[in-house]
């Protein structure tokens, strides 16, 4: 058996989606799982489609997946050049070989032309069909057209009828009646190659086994499998990953929220949890785990697994995901990743996250809040009360805990603190001198938790309330404790 090679090749239209991410995620899978190799390659040939810095977003969102590549931009490797905008002579080389041999010939219908006899056809509600006028134009025609410089495109002559049987790596057995087919472009009339052409020279001299992507481009197979065959390049197999669903089961749109990976990066997503869910989306573990890590998926990955059926998306059971790895992976790792969202919401500066005391209370900080939120982005808004002060309280919280009792037992509490040693600031302390008025007063630990975690926070909900009073600090806490009761008696005199 030789080396597995795959590729994953995207068209630089824009940054890199869900589908993208997950079909360079198979190919990643399969290269690793098989000790094969992954190539990058960058289908730029239609300029009219390029985007600007589309290549390098889409480098950055593989990267931040984890998802390498042993040969293409930026590593090289012995086919180069791997940017098809580059590698016009080899396509052309090619093309002129399929001229010599009969094999494609040279079309000059216009654009006008084709469009009239599609007009016919839609008359007569047959589906468009090249009526291929120039497919047997004689040798002296053509080279007097090809002088006066006429313009003309290339098209492939495919066989007019017969079938062709693919076995589909994820689909299994797919029938094609080839009569359906056109002879379609492989040149454009501005000289550079289609997309069908393109791919097949560059799968067969990047040397690609296995062929492993979306399922649109089903009805593009039969076609190059006729390339390979008429340039005499083994076929690769291929293997055609199932849609990605919206809920409704239409095609995912941008009106079912964020589809690219920057947007899920910036919504505070981590790269494990994405790929963990992406992972799901058309492949089964064993025993229908749902926490995998990519290293534990490469080891059971198997192709034989993949769901030829439409994979529905579901964001819930992303933010799950992602919940899990946020409590899972090393609390570092987090506060690494959670900085820029501390930055970016004015709650800490650079300079600020440069100083060892600071990341060592910012590390606390997101141990203590991380229990309880599903991103990064919730973690820097779960945090801004310890960085913020506020002067607004949630309303329903005031209506219930600022009351006549739960103000003098805020008092009482914020006394009891102020009292207190200072060498008595931590969590058991707090937890001693709390549960001590609780006994005094024959009450529930909520009847005076509730009102300081209101205090302090200006929210009913926030992590464990010693943990927030020993983040805050004894002076802050002390400070928002006064603001809390001179809040709470000016509403209930009013
Ligand atoms: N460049 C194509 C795309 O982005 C992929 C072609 C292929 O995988 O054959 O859809």
């Amino acid at each position: 058996m030789s080396e597995v090679r795959v590729r994953f090749a995207p068209s630089p239209t824009g940054n890199l989606h869900v589908g993208g991410a997950r079909t360079c995620l198979f190919n990643w899978l399969f290269a690793r799982s098989q000790g094969g190799k992954l190539v990058l390659r960058i289908e730029d040939t239609d300029p009219a489609r390029f985007q600007e810095g589309s290549v390098g977003q889409i480098i950055r969102s593989m990267k931040w997946l984890g998802l390498d590549w042993d040969e293409g931009p930026e590593v090289g490797g012995p086919c180069e050049p791997y940017y098809q905008s580059q590698r016009t002579e080899i396509y052309q080389k090619y093309i002129q070989q399929l001229l010599d041999e009969g094999k494609a010939y040279y079309c000059f219908c216009t654009p006008e032309e084709l469009e009239a006899q599609r007009e016919i056809q839609r008359q007569r509600k047959q589906p468009f069909r090249y009526p291929r006028p120039c497919r047997n134009l004689s040798k002296e025609e053509v080279e007097r057209r090809l002088a006066a410089g006429e313009p003309h495109s290339i098209r492939f002559k495919i066989p007019m009828k017969g079938n062709m049987r693919v076995h589909d790596l994820i689909h299994g057995r797919m029938d094609f009646d080839l009569g359906q087919f056109d002879d379609f472009v492989i040149a454009k009339t501005n000289g550079t190659p289609t997309y069908n052409f393109a791919v097949v020279i560059d799968d067969h001299l990047m040397g690609m086994t296995h062929v492993l992507r979306a399922e649109e481009h089903i009805p593009n197979t039969p076609k190059q499998i006729l390339l390979y065959e008429a340039l005499g390049f083994e076929v690769p197999q291929f293997g055609h990953m199932s849609m990605i669903l919206a809920p409704d089961r239409s095609k995912l749109s941008k009106r079912h929220g964020a589809q690219s990976v920057e947007e899920f990066q910036a919504m505070g997503y981590l790269p494990e949890a994405l790929l963990n869910y992406l992972t799901l989306l058309g492949w089964s573990p064993e025993g229908n785990q749902e926490i995998i890590t990519k290293e534990e998926t490469v080891k059971q990955f198997d192709m034989n697994k993949m769901s030829h059926k439409g994979a529905v998306y579901d964001i819930k059971k992303l933010y799950w995901i992602n919940g899990q790895y946020l409590q899972s992976l090393p609390l570092e790792r987090i506060v690494q990743d959670v900085k820029p969202f501390f930055v970016k919401d004015g709650l800490v500066t650079e300079d600020w996250l440069k100083d060892e005391g600071n990341l060592k209370y910012l590390t606390h900080l997101v141990e203590v809040v991380r229990v309880r939120v599903k991103t990064l982005q919730e973690i820097a808004d779960a945090s801004t009360y310890f960085f913020k002060d506020f002067d607004t309280f949630d309303e329903k919280g005031v209506r219930k805990f600022f009351t006549e009792e739960g103000i003098a037992l805020l008092k009482k509490c914020r006394d009891r603190i102020a009292a207190a040693p200072e060498a008595e600031f931590t969590e058991a302390d707090l937890e001693k001198l709390y549960n001590a008025i609780v006994e005094e007063e024959g009450i529930a630990l909520g009847k005076i938790i509730q009102p300081s975690r209101l205090a302090l926070s200006g929210r009913t909900v926030t992590p464990g309330m010693f943990d927030v009073m020993v983040l805050l600090g004894k002076e802050k806490t002390l400070q928002r404790m006064d603001q809390a009761i001179a809040f709470g008696e000016k509403q209930l005199k009013g």
